[in-house]
């Protein structure tokens, strides 16, 4: 049986990345793949402008004029670059051009209005530095400056930045399509009344959402029943797709179809990868692009290996690197078990004043609990030769929330 890192090191050496690309506006890019690095339209800044609101001067003509200076005109957020009158300073505003001849911008707070016999002049202070509150033009980036490789996914801060450089359109992979199939006698949509011995589904629902937020193209294959021609017809639709995910029928029990069935249609990478929960999951090849991923029926051990194997299969279809977020944290809990499989332990992570990640292993462990999922905001991982977590040691864990519960400790 495969270890955890074999299974994972197959799956990115098995998927066939995509090669099909669309350009997308700006306004459609979020949450993307590059296909190709953008490249700037402008610079930034575009103009030498200023940082504050105050006034332009020419710091030589200000040490010759003894600090004191007439105003004459105005630079504002839109004009086009003026130039400074001889012997005088400009009044000008935060982002506005700097006008031809000025080299520094003071301040408004740091002078004075002056009424002399011969009309108001604007006293500076005498530490006034050349370049200072100036933003030059294409000290950020330049025009034709690259960004990002390819396989970087695009979120709003890189859009921010794509549009101050005047791009329009960004090249992309083509969204991969995804096939999404619950198997299973017993299971009945919620809303339906159960009959005994049936349960609600709830395994395809979390795997279709989950997809959605990855941005792919998901589409919701219903829920297939335990006979080989129903499993059949599903698996047959599915070499339309990229990605086939079946939830149950992967184990060994004699109603166990999806895998016996699939090996009809594709070829099987792995069955069962020495992990806990999860262990049954299937991985192979569908047909000559398409991919299939056997999620184990048990609701915990679906949301594992979606994050196991599913996320970086995405990963090496979109050429991106895959990413592994696990971040260290401080035990609070004792856990004894019996070492063999890398397991994912439903924890409760907190952050504590200092920065330090606290995780405390919840009750109720089974895969089939869904219960715990409401306390659960990460998986805990447990090596696969360790038999035992104590209190104070330090373990690896994977958020599944964006943001912590603080506690002091
Ligand atoms: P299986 O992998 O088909 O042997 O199913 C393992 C366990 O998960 C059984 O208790 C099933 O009833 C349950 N199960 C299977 N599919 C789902 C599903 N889509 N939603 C919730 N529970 C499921
Ligand atoms: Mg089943």
């Amino acid at each position: 049986m495969l270890t955890l890192e074999q299974a994972q090191a197959a799956v990115a050496q098995t998927v066939i990345a995509v090669t099909e690309q669309e350009r997308v506006p700006l306004t459609g890019a979020n949450g993307r793949y590059l296909a190709r690095p953008a490249a700037a339209v402008v610079a930034n800044p575009g103009f030498d402008n200023s940082s504050m609101d105050g006034y332009a001067v020419n710091t030589r003509t200000l040490v010759e004029r003894d600090f004191m200076l007439p105003v004459v005109g105005e630079s504002s957020c839109g004009d086009a670059p003026g130039v400074l009158a001889a012997d005088s300073c400009m009044r000008i505003f935060t982002g506005a051009p700097v006008p031809k001849g000025a080299d520094a911008v003071v301040i408004q707070e740091d002078i004075k209005i002056v009424a002399t016999g011969d009309g108001d002049r604007v006293q500076f202070p005498h530490s006034v530095q050349p370049q200072q509150n100036i933003r030059y033009a294409g000290e950020d980036f330049k025009a034709g400056d690259s960004f990002f490789a390819v396989g970087h996914r695009l979120n709003p801060r890189d859009i921010a930045l794509l549009s101050a450089a005047g791009v329009v359109q960004v090249e992309v992979w083509r969204r991969p399509r995804v096939l999404v199939l619950a198997t299973g006698n017993e299971l009945v949509s919620p809303g339906e009344a159960l009959k005994p011995g049936q349960i609600y589904e709830s395994n395809r629902l979390a795997t279709i959402l989950m997809l959605q937020q990855l941005g792919v193209d998901v589409t919701d294959g219903g829920t297939v029943r335990d006979e080989a021609d129903d499993v059949r017809a599903a698996l047959t639709r599915a070499r339309d797709y990229d990605f086939t995910i079946t939830s149950g029928g992967v184990s060994v029990g004699d109603h166990d179809l999806v895998k016996k069935i699939f090996a009809e249609f594709g070829d099987i990478n792995f069955w069962k990868v020495r992990i806990k929960p999860g262990k049954p999951v299937a991985f192979g090849r569908l047909g000559e692009h398409g991919h299939f991923l056997g999620f184990p029926g048990n609701p915990v051990s679906s949301l594992v290996t979606f994050k196991l194997f599913l996320e970086p299969a995405l990963c090496a279809w979109h050429h991106a690197p895959y990413l592994r977020t696990e971040l260290a944290a401080i035990v609070e809990s004792d856990f004894t078990r019996h070492a063999g499989r890398t397991e994912f332990l439903r924890a409760r992570v907190t952050l504590d004043t200092r920065g330090q990640l606290h995780a405390h292993i919840l009750p109720g462990q089974g895969s089939h609990m869904l219960g715990t999922m409401q306390h659960a905001n990460a998986l805990l991982r447990v090596e696969h030769d360790v038999s035992e977590v104590k209190r104070g040691q330090t373990a690896p864990v994977m958020l599944l929330a964006s943001e912590l519960p603080i506690e002091e400790y």
